[in-house]
């Protein structure tokens, strides 16, 4: 969630890489156990490579453990976020999310070629969201903060894009009649997701307890992004700061290492097989 995209492709010296491990866990007195025992099937939608990274993919761990299938859909490559030309960014990138999606047992990666650090909130993009809801059935969506100044820092704008794109995207999956298209030419019905989780977030509702396998699968996902994350000067070792943001929102839930979401549940119960 914390992805530090952009800011430092622009400026290797900005202090947007802003990596506090604190996730304004100050005071989240409401925070609740994310009901995830029956979660079977989870779609993650973010911007870039690495956005699932910075906590989420803990959770995700969590979640495969249980059984679930995850699937991540990224909007970009993220070939605009390093130093290196684009062309060679991207093909790195994607080679590295796809590790850190084996070290949480997420098989299913699909990475658009929406452009990295210049997403434009649009139909094209919910249609492509509400399309990848439809062919993977999900009950779970997860997504990242659309804030302009989440806890953690000043957001990044295509994180913002992603997160609004996939607030209405969940919506018009839903939706016979917005991109009717996708039933007529691509044979894919309308289909209801349960819950909507979003990450660094300024009002988490719920929290997901990672302590233990989750949380060593999580920093190794984290670490899976080693060319990336070497050519940041000063991001801290990826178990330092896994550990780090975890430990503090376990405080808030009074647990030892957990990540918080807000998340709404917009459905009933339902199965794919339903
Ligand atoms: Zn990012």
């Amino acid at each position: 969630m914390n992805c530090p995209d952009q800011t430092r492709a622009n400026d290797r010296a900005d202090p947007g890489l802003d990596v506090r491990p604190d996730l304004g866990t100050d005071v989240h007195p409401g925070l609740s156990p994310m009901p995830d025992d029956d979660f079977r099937r989870v779609l993650c939608i973010v911007a870039h490579p690495d956005d699932v990274e910075y906590g989420t993919s803990c959770a995700v761990a969590r979640w495969v453990a249980q059984g679930a299938e995850v699937a991540y859909l990224l909007l970009t490559a993220g070939e605009a976020g390093m130093q290196i030309p684009p062309w060679q960014a991207g093909p790195l990138r994607a080679g590295e999310q796809r590790a850190a999606c084996d070290a949480v047992g997420v098989k299913d990666l699909t990475i658009l070629d929406h452009p990295d650090g210049t997403l434009v909130y649009g139909l094209d993009i919910r249609r492509d969201i509400a399309r990848a809801i439809r062919q993977f059935r999900p009950d779970v969506v997860v997504t990242t903060a659309w804030e302009v100044e989440p806890p953690w820092g000043l957001n990044q704008a295509d994180h913002r894009v992603a997160g609004l794109c996939v607030v209405d995207g969940v919506r018009d999956a839903d939706n016979p009649w917005v991109f009717p298209e996708l039933a007529h030419d691509e044979g894919l019905p309308k289909w209801g997701v349960r819950w909507l989780l979003v990450s660094g977030v300024s009002s988490p509702t719920h929290f997901v307890d990672v302590t233990g396998e989750p949380l060593q699968r999580g920093i190794a996902s984290l670490a899976a992004h080693s060319a990336y994350l070497a050519a940041i000067p000063g991001h801290p070792a990826p178990e330092d700061f896994v550990a780090g943001l975890t430990r503090a929102a376990g405080q808030a839930a009074g647990v030892s290492n957990a990540v918080l979401f807000r998340a709404w549940e917009l459905g009933p119960p339902r199965t794919p097989d339903a």
